[in-house]
């Protein structure tokens, strides 16, 4: 078993007492799930001066963010043409813009000095498996021209002095992007949202929620927490405090494995020194700890045990990298990610109070640390760029045919982009009767003779919504919220 890959996680996770939420209590925001988005938001609204309380239900990091490899990319999961083609160049820019701000937030917080041992290095390579040198080069100039993102275009004699392997052809370099370690990096980042003075309570699993109101409620087996924000950041594992938003997510669990050390031999098959991706997004890998090869690979649409898999990122090596042989697997890990069926993270207002942060996919690290960017200042400075996420609706993922689907795709190696329903309609009805719901109450106050209600001094008065025209999907940045459940 690697030390340093896993030394911190296991003390933090097992040694640490952890503390349960025993005793009612309340605060400005509520955040459900101590993962890389949870505790990233509760970083932020801490250091803004919001009071946090995050409510884990078993332990800090414990699914995908307690157990990943940490390379930091801009970016998200859904293609940048893709992304371009669905919401065009300007808003892709800007949400680009964000995925940026999202890396240099896990590259502000990730240092020695912050998180000893994190381990931070630069230059990310990602390879491709086939030999289609035409398309990279229209796509480094748009990166490097309109995405303002620094990439150098890697011809496949240059793959292949740093990688002895004749899998790959060209390449494209990133040389701002970066890793550390990703399974300390969870527990640095609890550490820092502690210290800004964010209150993390663990063994605590949330049961229900009552968004309605002001202050909302927040029920967990032994005790209660009212806020004025709740923020949905449990990923696949939500539940029931809000099982439809779970619903769309495809739950892809991944797994990686660290091999015994290699030896000096490791470094003349493998010379490029950051982490290697492929186009296709199935290998994943880079040396840690001097020779050691930590390697990602297979994905399942269900939940196993990461020792299982042992034999196949094995295989996987042996297949890229026949000159290492037959390599011992010291140690396997894994967990579930949550897969939009857009690609696009969740980010952004249910309705008033309730937030979500979820569907981070495989590319977790920058775009969690920019939905606790966003959300943050959202709820603290007003800012309201997470209304560029509008386009990306809340879509039901598939439950049981959906994850079938899912692994069919996966095998097929085809990312899906079609939506195979919309919960749209839902928001527009929540939407109607909160309308509904305001006009009896303006027309009770107008019988009363009182006038329009205040919530409170400063305020603007509550008054009917006018009614709306345009169906949600339609809906544009500033203009409608995003998401729905
Ligand atoms: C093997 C592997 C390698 C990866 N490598 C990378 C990488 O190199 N770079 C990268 O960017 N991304 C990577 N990822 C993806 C990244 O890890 C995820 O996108 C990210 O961790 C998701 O974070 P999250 O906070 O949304 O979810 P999670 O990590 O699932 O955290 C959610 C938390 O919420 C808690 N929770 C859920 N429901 C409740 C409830 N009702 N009450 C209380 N608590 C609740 C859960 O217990 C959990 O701890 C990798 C993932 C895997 C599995």
């Amino acid at each position: 078993m690697s030390e340093t890959f896993t030394s911190v996680s296991q003390e933090e996770a097992g040694l640490r007492e952890r503390a349960r939420l025993t005793f009612d209590l309340d605060a400005d925001i509520c955040v459900i799930g101590a993962g890389l988005a949870g505790l990233s938001i509760a970083l932020e609204a801490a250091r803004l001066g919001a009071s946090v309380a995050v409510l884990e239900g078993r332990h800090i990091g414990w699914n995908a963010s307690g157990n990943q490899l940490g390379t930091v990319m801009p970016g998200f999961a859904l293609p940048l043409a893709d992304l371009i083609e669905r919401i065009g160049l300007e808003d892709a820019r800007e949400l680009w813009a964000l995925s940026k701000e999202g890396a240099e937030f896990v590259r502000a917080n990730a240092t020695e000095e912050n998180m000893p041992g994190i381990g931070v290095s630069n230059g990310v390579l990602e390879v491709s498996n086939v030999d289609a040198g035409d398309r990279l080069i229209s796509r480094l100039q748009m990166l490097n021209e309109d995405f303002d993102t620094e990439v150098e275009g890697w011809q496949v004699d240059r793959v292949r002095d740093v990688l002895k392997t004749d899998h790959y052809f060209h390449g494209v370099h990133y040389p701002k992007a970066f890793q550390v370690d990703g399974r300390k990096y969870v527990h640095g980042l609890a550490a820092l949202a502690r210290r800004a003075g964010a209150r993390i309570f663990e063994d605590t699993p949330v049961v229900s929620i009552d968004h309605s109101g002001i202050r909302k409620r927040i029920v967990t087996p032994s005790a209660r927490l009212r806020a004025t924000h709740i923020v949905l950041a449990g990923n696949i594992h939500l539940g029931a405090p809000l099982k439809r938003l779970s619903e769309t997510l495809l739950p892809v669990s991944r797994y990686a494995g660290i091999t015994a050390p290699l030896g000096e031999r490791v470094h003349d098959i493998i010379a490029f020194k950051g982490s290697v991706m492929d186009s296709d997004g199935v290998d994943h890998f880079r040396i840690v700890d001097g020779d050691r090869l930590m390697w990602e690979s297979p994905e399942t649409t269900w939940a196993a045990r990461p020792q299982r898999f042992a034999g196949a990122v094995k295989r996987r090596i042996r297949n890229i990298f026949p000159e290492l042989g037959n390599v011992e697997i010291a140690d396997m890990f894994g967990g579930a990610t949550g897969q939009t069926v857009h690609g696009m993270p969740q980010i952004g207002q249910l309705r008033k109070g309730l937030w979500v942060a979820s569907g981070f996919g495989r590319q977790g690290m920058n775009t969690s640390a920019m939905a606790g960017q966003l959300i943050a200042r959202s709820i603290l400075w007003g800012d309201e760029r997470w209304r560029l996420f509008s386009p990306f609706e809340l879509v039901w993922a598939g439950g049981a045919t959906g994850r079938v689907a899912g692994q069919l795709v996966g095998i097929w190696g085809r990312a899906s982009s079609a939506a195979a329903g919309s919960l749209a309609r839902y928001r527009e009805k929540v939407r109607v009767k909160d309308r509904e719901r305001e006009a009896r109450l303006a027309e009770a106050n107008r019988a009363a003779g009182t006038g329009p209600r205040r919530l409170h001094p400063g305020h603007p008065p509550v008054r009917p919504a006018p009614p709306r025209e345009r169906a949600p999907e339609a809906s544009r940045a500033g203009e409608e919220e995003p998401v729905s459940q």
